[in-house]
């Protein structure tokens, strides 16, 4: 991807300026938010190894398979719940709208986060709404 243009999560910086960083190793999301928007790019870009190595060790999956007919267009945050910088767990509720051969889709999710020595993971999630 194109280092200029605008990140896919919708911050309105490039994508170089945020998820970029993050799916680069040259930085790491400080809140579990950021986890969270940097995941969704990841979604939305195909790294499929980004997703594995920010879900949790203890419900991450062996392997993920991405759907290539799904084009992932928006990410609203609804809802946040401490995931700060200072916390040690975090919730996140979200709508991903997505494209699947033409038709709009999305898919609502309270996400769960916790943060294992410094870095944010992905727990589970809940469908919701
Ligand atoms: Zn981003």
């Amino acid at each position: 991807m194109h280092e200029d243009v605008r990140c896919p999560c919708l911050s309105g910086d490039t994508y170089s300026a945020c998820c970029g960083r993050f799916h680069a190793g040259a930085a790491v999301p400080s809140t579990a938010q950021w986890l969270m928007r940097s995941r969704y790019s990841a979604f939305a870009l195909g790294h499929a190894q980004y997703l594995l190595d920010t879900w949790h060790p203890l419900t991450k999956p062996s392997s993920l398979e991405l759907d290539p007919s799904l084009t992932w267009r928006r990410l609203d945050i609804l809802r946040t719940e401490s995931g700060g910088m200072l916390d040690s767990d975090g919730v996140v509720e979200f709508t991903a709208h997505y494209r699947q051969d033409g038709i709009p889709g999305q898919q609502h999710e309270v996400s769960r986060f916790q943060k294992v020595t410094g870095c944010w993971y992905y727990l589970d999630g809940e469908s919701a709404g």
